[in-house]
Parts: C-alpha cells; sequence; structure tokens
C-alpha cells in the first residue's frame, strides 16, 4: 500500500485563489497511483480547504473509495457543546456524513489544559460510537514527556499524527524520533505530518544537496525525506502538503526503505542543513492570526534565511519593504509571546524578529 496522504494545508494557488483545475487533475493523478488518503482540518486556509476536499474529492468519487481525517480546533473551543458546532459544521464543509480519522487538532502543553478543560477526548469518543468517526486521536506538537501522558490518560485514541523528518529526528526542540518510539510503544497508529518540513527539506543549501546527489544522482532532493519517513516501520501513512502534479509523481514512486549507508548520508545532510539555516520555520502562519501588530512572520524569516546563506540583503530589502509596507516591519512587535505559544517549532519569535529588524532596518 502507498503511505502517502495528501494533505490539503496548503493547495496549488492561481491569481492568490486555489486552482481548482489543476487541484482536480492532481486528486486524479494522486487516486490513480493508489492514494486514498486525504487530510484537512477547520483551520487550513479560512476553511476553504475543507470545501476544496468537498469539490475535488467528494463530489468526484465514491464515498467508500478514499479516507478523509478532519480536526477539530482544540484551542478554540471554550465549552463542551461547541465540539458538536464545529463538528457539524466540518461535516457540512466536506459534505460528508463521517470522517474516516478524527483528530483533536495540535496538542501542545497549553493545547492539551483546554481539551481536558472542555473533555474534547470525550466528544470525541461520542462520535466514535455514533459512528461518525471511524478513528480518533490527536495531532501533536509537544514533547515525549506530554504524548507519554495524553497517551495513557487516553488509552481508547486509534492514531497520533506526529511531525515526523530527518531534519527533525534528533532535534532537541521537536524530538521527532523519542516521539516515534513513545507512540509505537503504546502500539498506536503512525501518520506522520512536515515529511519535507514545509518545503525547507525540498531546496537545501548548495552543499547538502551536492552531497546527496553525489551519493544517488537519480533521486529528486524533496524524495529522500519521502524516504526516510516512509521508511519507518511503524508509520502507516505520510502526509505531503503537494502542489504540483510533478510533486504527485516524485512522491507516490514507489520506495524502498532506506539502506544504513543512506540513513548515515542523510544524517550528515541534516548536519549541514542546520549549520546553515538560521531559522527553523515552516511557513505553517499558525503564528500570524493572533498578532496584535499584523506582522508576516514566516514571510519574513524566509527572506531572513536566505540573507544569512546570501550575506547581503541586494534585492531582499525590496521584498521586505514590501511585506512590512502591506503589513508591519519587524521592529514593530510588542513582545506579547501569543506567536510563541501557537508556534509547533517552538521558535523564539521575538528576538528572532530582533535579528530581522537588524538585518533589514
Ligand atoms: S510577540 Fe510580536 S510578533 Fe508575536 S504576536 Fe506579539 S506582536 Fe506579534
Ligand atoms: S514561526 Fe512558527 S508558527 Fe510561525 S510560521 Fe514559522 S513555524 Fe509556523
Amino acid at each position: 500500500m502507498n503511505k502517502t496522504g495528501f494533505g490539503f494545508m496548503r493547495l496549488p494557488q492561481k491569481e492568490e485563489k486555489i486552482d481548482f483545475s489543476l487541484l482536480c487533475q492532481m486528486v486524479d493523478a494522486f487516486i490513480k497511483r493508489g492514494g486514498t488518503y486525504f487530510d484537512t482540518a477547520y483551520i487550513y486556509l479560512d476553511g476553504e480547504s475543507e470545501e476544496a476536499l468537498k469539490k475535488t474529492v467528494v463530489e468526484r468519487y465514491p464515498r467508500e473509495s478514499f479516507q478523509i481525517a478532519d480536526k477539530l480546533p482544540s484551542w478554540r473551543i471554550k465549552s463542551h457543546e461547541d465540539c458538536q458546532r464545529y463538528f457539524d459544521e466540518q461535516l457540512r464543509r466536506c459534505g460528508v456524513t463521517y470522517f474516516d480519522v478524527y483528530l483533536v487538532h495540535s496538542l501542545t502543553e497549553e493545547n492539551y489544559k483546554v481539551c481536558e478543560k472542555t473533555d474534547q477526548f470525550a466528544f470525541v469518543r461520542k462520535m466514535k460510537a455514533e459512528g461518525k468517526a471511524r478513528q480518533i486521536g490527536f495531532s501533536f506538537h509537544g514533547s515525549p514527556e506530554l504524548l507519554e501522558q495524553i497517551l495513557a490518560d487516553h488509552p481508547e485514541v486509534d492514531c497520533v499524527l506526529l511531525q515526523i523528518n530527518y531534519l527533525d529526528w534528533d532535534s532537541v526542540s521537536v524530538q521527532s524520533r523519542r516521539c516515534y518510539e513513545v507512540a509505537a510503544k503504546y502500539g498506536k497508529r503512525i501518520l506522520v505530518m512536515e515529511p519535507v518540513k514545509g518545503g525547507t527539506l525540498a531546496k537545501l543549501p548548495e552543499k547538502a544537496e551536492a552531497l546527496l546527489r553525489s551519493f544517488r544522482p537519480d533521486w529528486s532532493i524533496p524524495s529522500w525525506a519521502i524516504r526516510f519517513v516512509t521508511s519507518l516501520e511503524k508509520v502507516d501513512i505520510v502526509l505531503s502538503g503537494m502542489n504540483t502534479l510533478e510533486q504527485i509523481y516524485d512522491n507516490m514512486q514507489a520506495f524502498e526503505p532506506l539502506t544504513q549507508e543512506e540513513r548515515e548520508c542523510l544524517a550528515q545532510t541534516a548536519d549541514i542543513i542546520r549549520a546553515g539555516t538560521a531559522i527553523q520555520c515552516t511557513g505553517c502562519d499558525y503564528c500570524t492570526p493572533n498578532c496584535p501588530t499584523g506582522i508576516p512572520i514566516p514571510q519574513f524569516f524566509k527572506l531572513f534565511n536566505e540573507y544569512s546563506q546570501s550575506g547581503e540583503a541586494g534585492n531582499l530589502q525590496e521584498q521586505y519593504d514590501a511585506l512590512a509596507d502591506a503589513g508591519s516591519k519587524a521592529s514593530a512587535c510588542i513582545e506579547c509571546s501569543q506567536c510563541e505559544q501557537s508556534c509547533p517549532q517552538k521558535l523564539e519569535i521575538t528576538n528572532l524578529l530582533k535579528l530581522t529588524a537588524r538585518a533589514f532596518g
């Protein structure tokens, strides 16, 4: 079975709208190659992701021929009754009567407190009992210790969605390896997000690319990242946020598991990337909705990374100025820390914005 799942978090765009014609072609190519698993969430693209799933998959294929995973926005739930309201709205937006997988979205230390206070697991259990969610679980952005606690508190969950990729495997902040080991110990179905780390592992610093190309000239750079996660024995589904047909063709090959030598080559590559990437931002955009000053945080961090690699501002300064004009400058940060609480990568955003402000003025 092909392990690739189609992530509907970042979709192809044309003139700042979803490119439905291309998306339909991509869905067809994905299904033709044996793909059946689609992943969305209430918050993706402000609800347009769920509606795009309805239009491009649900209305074009028989319901039992594919699976949909959707997610309850845990941090937005103010009372237990809210859960049902969101769930019903999600069913309606997706045009379905049940979800194959329903996850409490983005459990962190903070969100888990909200989740427990409003008894969200009792709600997802109820949906499973009513046949409206075939499997239940949660997506996770926390420490291995927190993961262990949640799995011990809630043995009823069937699956967990973890951030795993070769750069985060041994990282101090994300600790992919340890989270994978905890989930495996509890015998849960393991789903993977960010295998290419928001595109970061699709285009690497020159030295890292040269290393991978010297080892396997015929493999694409992003396929190394997909091969890494699909090689993990306990991983069941790997979500890939694809937005071109070429990415579908590339991600859905029948990959052989990596050899020990190839894994070592990736570990060396990760060292090179870490040394050359100043800010490990995935561009997920979770930080921006609550920023009172409207700072385009991920876009600024992308420019800063390019600046640190080239050492000169050049035309990056123009891009920075355009973004600052449309939103706010990096120096407008009032250090309220709201963004840091929602950053899955646990970045010290306020400090990093100070560096950005210093680089671009
Ligand atoms: S700390 Fe700065 S960047 Fe973060 S939400 Fe507050 S104002 Fe925005
Ligand atoms: S700073 Fe954090 S939350 Fe914001 S886009 Fe980057 S990784 Fe996502």
